[in-house]
């Protein structure tokens, strides 16, 4: 499945938060977008997702332009966000959060089973409060709901902000699983050098604007995109 930015930009009210923003992902690729606080990156993965309204330019998946569709019509089609801070439903249990992920209604590869074979540590909480869970767990919790709705495009919002370096270590080594299958990944980032040893791509953002992107970029160059002194 294709996909493609095309010359996006969104803001809030009189602020244009991100501008002419472009790059297309092949199908099983991770793109990587990088950039200090405030750069433009959640609001990127939220115009993508549908949350916010664009004010140019395309999203399109599959040679379908998707822009002036819903949320929840963008989900269906598979672009589904794991968003920063996890948003679980705290006094649901993991299993009733999981199963809320599967209103994309989308048939695939993932289900519960296999995704508690994905993150056995959620296999041993299905019936515990979200809310009682420990960061990590809940944030393989919320990566796997969205799973559960056979995404096409996943995009995950700063996962391992706030963890245990161990549990990001995890996370970040099951990417591999969701990609093989096909999935693109998103994936916002502040730790430039866990983002680039796993993208295919590295989109880096400053103040709203592109800084540099591409493939096989070296980590000096990204660093100065991320500060704006390349
Ligand atoms: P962070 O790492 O801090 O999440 P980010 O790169 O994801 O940063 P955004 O959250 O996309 O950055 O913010 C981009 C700009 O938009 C910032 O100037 C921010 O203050 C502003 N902004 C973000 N959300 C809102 C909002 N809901 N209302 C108004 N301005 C916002």
């Amino acid at each position: 499945m294709s996909f493609v930015v095309n010359d996006l930009s969104a803001g809030y009210g009189q602020l244009t938060a991100l501008r002419n923003i472009s790059f297309s992902i092949e199908p099983g690729e991770i793109l990587a977008v990088i950039g200090a606080n405030g750069a433009g990156k959640s609001t990127l993965l939220k115009t993508i997702a549908g949350q916010l309204t664009a004010l140019t330019g395309s999203v399109v998946i599959d040679g379908e332009d998707v822009t002036k569709e819903s949320a929840n019509a963008r989900a269906r089609r598979g672009i589904l966000m794991v968003p920063e801070g996890r948003r679980l439903f705290p006094s649901l249990t993991v299993k009733e959060n999981l199963q809320l992920g599967t209103a994309t209604g989308r048939e695939g590869e993932w289900n519960l089973d296999t995704v508690c074979e994905l993150f056995p540590l959620v296999a041993e909480r299905l019936n515990r409060r979200a809310g009682q869970m420990s960061g990590g767990e809940q944030q393989a919790t919320a990566i796997a709901r969205a799973l559960v709705g056979n995404p096409e495009v996943l995009m995950l919002d700063e996962i391992s902000l706030g963890l245990a370096p161990a549990i990001v270590v995890e996370l970040y080594d099951r990417l591999g699983e969701i990609t093989k299958r096909g999935t693109t990944v998103i994936l916002v980032e502040q730790d430039v050098k866990r983002a680039v040893s796993v993208a295919d791509q590295v989109h880096c953002l400053l103040e709203g604007q592109t800084s540099l992107s591409g493939r096989n970029l070296d980590v000096a160059e990204i660093a100065a995109a991320y500060f704006g002194t390349g």
